[in-house]
């Protein structure tokens, strides 16, 4: 078992997923176990809302909510999902914008409906003074041309699962976002290990995008909170550090970006 003086936090996981609906609690007490206490939550649409709500009452102490229209959700409804958005910001309290973006993989064709609904969600995390999770996915040039015209002192968050180039991360820090590093940090063919060590640890916070994105040895496996252990392992290794000073830094990060 892992014995970390400081906890860890998984900034990025969806525990809410379908994918956990048979064993969430045994999960969850994985995650206990080896240290992993702070989860942060990104929302996807009004579909999952619900199930978010419910995981919070849960795990009342550990959950902490984000809300927002993830880019592969931005269709031809996307102004009622948006409204959806706006709604539950009137409601109640969250820790970010997220997760939103722009994504080419799955829909090219929704790019236009996507930069708008980017756009507004950014607009919505300066009303709230909030951060921003950014979903980039075969996009940076587009996500970057939106923050170009968006930055300002009250822009800031996380470009979660950064899978870029050197550049590119150091673009992605000029717009006061920290990198979030997930399994992909683990993978031979993952390239960010490559430089990620030029990189100063105070920009980097972990996490897991479970259930998807699960580190070596479990990749293509379904993800869960507790290998976020694993993701600090190879950081410290990256860095020549303890995993203990990994978990410190990484979790002081996460609070100076969500403010908890
Ligand atoms: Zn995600």
């Amino acid at each position: 078992m892992v014995s970390f003086a400081n906890m860890l936090t998984d900034t990025h996981t969806h525990l809410y997923s379908e994918a956990f609906n048979d064993d969430r609690e045994a999960m969850m007490q994985r995650a206990f176990k080896a240290k992993i206490n702070r989860f942060f939550i990104p929302a996807i649409d009004s579909g999952y809302t619900e199930a978010m709500y419910a995981l919070e009452s849960r795990y009342p102490e550990h959950v902490y909510l984000m809300m927002g229209l993830h880019p592969t959700s931005v269709k031809e409804n996307y102004k009622e999902e948006l409204a959806h958005v706006r709604a539950q910001f009137e409601k109640r309290s969250f820790y970010a914008v997220g997760e939103i973006g722009i994504d080419l993989y799955w829909d090219k064709s929704t790019l236009e409906i996507q930069k708008i609904a980017f756009r507004e969600q950014i607009k919505l995390a300066k009303q709230y003074t909030l951060p921003i999770v950014i979903h980039c996915r075969e996009a940076f040039d587009e996500i970057f041309d939106v923050l170009e015209t968006e930055k300002d002192e009250n822009l800031f968050g996380i470009f979660h699962c950064f899978t870029g180039t050197r550049e590119q991360a150091e673009r992605a820090l000029s717009f006061n976002m920290k990198l979030g590093i997930g399994g992909v940090v683990t993978f031979k063919n993952g390239k960010i290990d490559r430089f990620l060590d030029q990189i100063p640890l105070t920009e980097i916070v972990l996490e897991t995008d479970s259930p998807y994105l699960s580190p070596v040895p479990y990749r293509g496996k379904r993800n869960e909170s507790s290998y976020l252990s694993l993701v600090c392992k190879k950081v410290a290794t990256l860095y020549g550090i303890s995993e203990e000073e990994v978990a410190r830094i990484t979790t002081e990060n996460s609070k100076a970006v969500f403010g908890v």
